[in-house]
């Protein structure tokens, strides 16, 4: 896909914020810090569209991405900040599943990990929700350029396996860095919009 045209469009909160029409919809999920906005950046050429390394604290929003006026990625907050507090990790949640488990236009979750290390308690956590919810998933393991080449079978076998994942779904390795996987990440897309 040729990215011609890309804008953040809104950031929400709220469901009367999301974007109207039926652009189909594609969300990142992921730790906080383990690579959605530099995923997105890299798919779609540009250095610093989706912010990156957002820190805690800050705004918690959904950030809705419009591409090629064909359809968005949502970049949802990450997960997995300890010193984030009680109130503001079920504010995070609640907003999170009422997206989810609501929003007709979502055509699949991005799950993204790290490919250096197994799947967290967190992601293996964020993955059976979105199994629960019957969501298509495609997990996305970045950083591969920090692995090996020869080691990246090992690893693509062990985030399955912890991540018990179903046969259905995917798993891409991809690199921000260097751009590996990412003909396959739109091809991927491309076949569920
Ligand atoms: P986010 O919080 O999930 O949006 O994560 P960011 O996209 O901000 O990335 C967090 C850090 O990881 C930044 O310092 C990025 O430069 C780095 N990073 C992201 N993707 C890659 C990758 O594929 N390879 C390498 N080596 N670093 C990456």
């Amino acid at each position: 896909m040729k990215v011609t045209a890309a804008e953040i469009t809104i950031s929400a909160v709220k469901p009367e914020q999301y974007p109207a029409g039926m652009l189909p919809e594609f969300a990142l999920a992921g730790r906080s810090n383990v690579g959605k906005s530099s995923f997105i950046n890299k798919m779609i050429n540009r250095k610093n569209l989706a912010r990156t390394s957002s820190k805690p604290g800050k705004t918690q929003t959904l950030n809705f991405y419009l591409i090629n006026e064909a359809f968005y990625f949502v970049d949802v907050p990450g997960y997995g900040f300890a010193k984030v507090s009680k109130q503001e990790r079920q504010a995070w949640g609640k907003m999170m599943e009422t997206y989810f488990t609501t929003r007709e236009q979502l055509k699949a979750v991005i799950l993204v990990i790290d490919l250096r290390h197994p799947p967290t308690k967190d992601d293996v956590m964020m993955y059976e929700f979105l199994k629960y919810h019957q969501l298509p998933t495609i997990v996305v393991a970045t950083k591969a350029d920090k692995v090996p080449k020869g080691k990246w079978p090992k690893h693509q076998k062990v985030v399955r396996e912890t991540l018990k994942m179903a046969k259905e779904d995917e798993v891409i390795l991809f690199s921000a860095e260097t751009g590996q996987g990412k003909e396959e990440a739109w091809s991927a897309l491309l076949r569920r919009m």
